[in-house]
């Protein structure tokens, strides 16, 4: 009866707003059901573009040009299967040691390298690549543009690099890039649960691998949520109720022999052989308060207490009340003296006349400013640093009060870029996934002991989907991982 009158009321608005929107309301051709939408297609493909050119420069994708055919060539396969399949899809693999996989409107899908090397084969990887094309085709993403998010995903991407990056920034910079990802209802994910496995079984691939997925999805959350870490995944893809014997059950309504499918489980796992594992301290890393980032060659160190964050972009720390900043990033001049005068001429700038110094021997332009945003008169000092063919902005700033206690911390941290010198930390790898083919049966206890990993078991345990005490049979292909 709810559900009618809802229908019915739908309708009526429907009917009221067709005359003005022509898009507004139409029945979903992969789910059959009506949806008020304000935005047409071509709006959705051009807001999914420009989000994604954002959220590649921000989180970078994994180079690795066979990865990323394979994850282009994956996708295809699927979303061809598809009820949207002329969208402009594009399937990346992001550089990012997180667990998660996202979707922006337009057919723009992501799954980080973190997701990547905990499935165990191309039949897991095909089911959330096919979740993800299930909240594009259910018309999930661009609803929840339509609930006026777009305007907060492109103020926090544009602000946090972009060069009005003086307006609004304190707050995107301590929330990270967790306001890129649009927050998906329990509805969306079962929906999109059905539809992923919709189109796997169209794909050729065997479903039931998909129900593991979930189990390990959960795992990884259950493990991160004790570390104090968020679990992106659920953060962004609540969990239905009883979402594997759900799904389990979809599965035998289909009715089907699977036993011919496709599971891919030997030739995933060989594609993930040597995939970087956690975080790459090649794109910088934090020892307490020092960064150091061996690929660019430099050193900083933040003022104590600060919580810091190494984004793709940029590198940032903000102060315990949260009202003063410090953010170093790249330019793209190509001396000092130009980067200053482009950072100062922005609108809404005064600021005192640029000095040439030096930092650490380095040759840099230093200058304080006042900037009047829309929110508030924001004050702050920054520096432009000439180091191995590259132009850094150091940039802080807060509040006219915080900036009175903020300025000599910041001013310290200026002084403290330099040279990185240290071998260990410029010598610094990532450790990557080794696979073993088990030449005799074992426990993953013993496995452990006889190919040693640079993680803990559990975390063993949970990438290769086992049990610490389940015996394995000889043959199998397993994860470890070694610097
Ligand atoms: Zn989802």
């Amino acid at each position: 009866m709810k559900r009618s009158l809802l229908t019915a009321r739908l309708a009526a608005i429907c009917a009221l707003t067709t005359t003005l929107v022509v898009t507004a309301c139409s029945v979903n051709p992969a789910t059959g059901e009506r949806q008020f939408i304000l935005i047409g297609e071509g709006r959705e493909i051009r807001m999914g573009r420009e989000a994604d050119q954002q959220i590649t420069a921000s989180l970078g994708l994994y180079d690795d040009p066979a990865i990323q055919a394979y994850i282009t060539q994956l996708g295809n396969r699927l979303s061809a299967r598809s009820e949207r399949p002329g969208l402009p899809w594009s399937f990346k693999v992001v550089d990012d040691p997180i667990v998660n996989a996202f979707a922006l409107p337009g057919g723009f899908i992501y799954i980080t390298r973190g997701i990547m090397v905990h499935f165990t084969s191309e039949a897991q990887l095909a089911s959330v690549v096919g979740h993800e094309i299930g909240h594009v085709t259910g018309r999930h993403s661009v609803e929840q543009l339509s609930r006026a998010q777009l305007a907060q995903v492109g103020l926090a991407a544009g602000t946090l690099f972009g060069p009005q990056e003086l307006q609004g920034f304190l707050g995107a910079a301590s929330a990270g890039l967790g306001l890129l990802f649009l927050k998906f209802g329990r509805s969306d994910e079962r929906q999109a649960d059905d539809l992923g496995l919709r189109y796997m079984d169209r794909a050729g691939f065997d479903p039931r691998e998909m129900p593991g997925v979930f189990t390990m999805l959960g795992r990884v959350s259950a493990a991160a949520g004790g570390g104090g870490r968020v679990p992106e995944w659920l953060s962004t893809h609540p969990n239905p109720e009883n979402r594997e014997e759900r799904i389990e059950r979809a599965i035998a309504a289909l009715g089907k022999d699977f036993s011919e499918r496709e599971v891919g489980r030997d030739s995933y796992l060989d594609r993930l052989d040597g995939m970087v594992f956690g975080p790459d301290p090649r794109d910088g890393f934090f020892d307490g308060a020092l960064f150091m980032h061996p690929r660019l060659r430099f050193r900083l160190t933040f003022p104590e207490g600060w919580q810091t964050q190494n984004q793709r972009q940029a590198v940032v720390g903000v102060n315990g009340s949260q009202n003063a900043i410090i953010q170093l990033s790249l330019t793209t001049q190509s001396t000092p003296d130009a980067a200053a005068r482009a950072f100062l001429s922005q609108n809404g700038m005064n600021s005192s006349t640029p000095r040439r110094t030096t930092i650490n021997g380095l040759s840099a332009v230093t200058a304080d400013f006042r900037a009047t945003t829309q929110q508030a008169t924001l004050v702050g000092s920054v520096a432009f640093v000439a180091h191995d063919g590259n132009v850094f902005q150091l940039l802080g700033y807060g509040t006219t009060s915080a900036w009175r206690s903020a300025r000599d911390e910041v001013q310290r941290t200026f002084g403290s870029f330099g040279e990185l010198r240290d071998p260990d930390a410029l010598g610094a790898e990532p450790l990557r996934v080794d696979i073993v083919t088990l030449p005799s049966a074992m426990t993953l206890q013993q496995f452990a002991e006889r190919y040693p990993s640079e993680i803990s078991i559990e975390q063993l345990a949970l990438i290769n989907q086992r049990e610490v005490g389940a015996t394995i049979e000889a043959g199998t292909k397993l994860k470890r991982v070694v610097k």
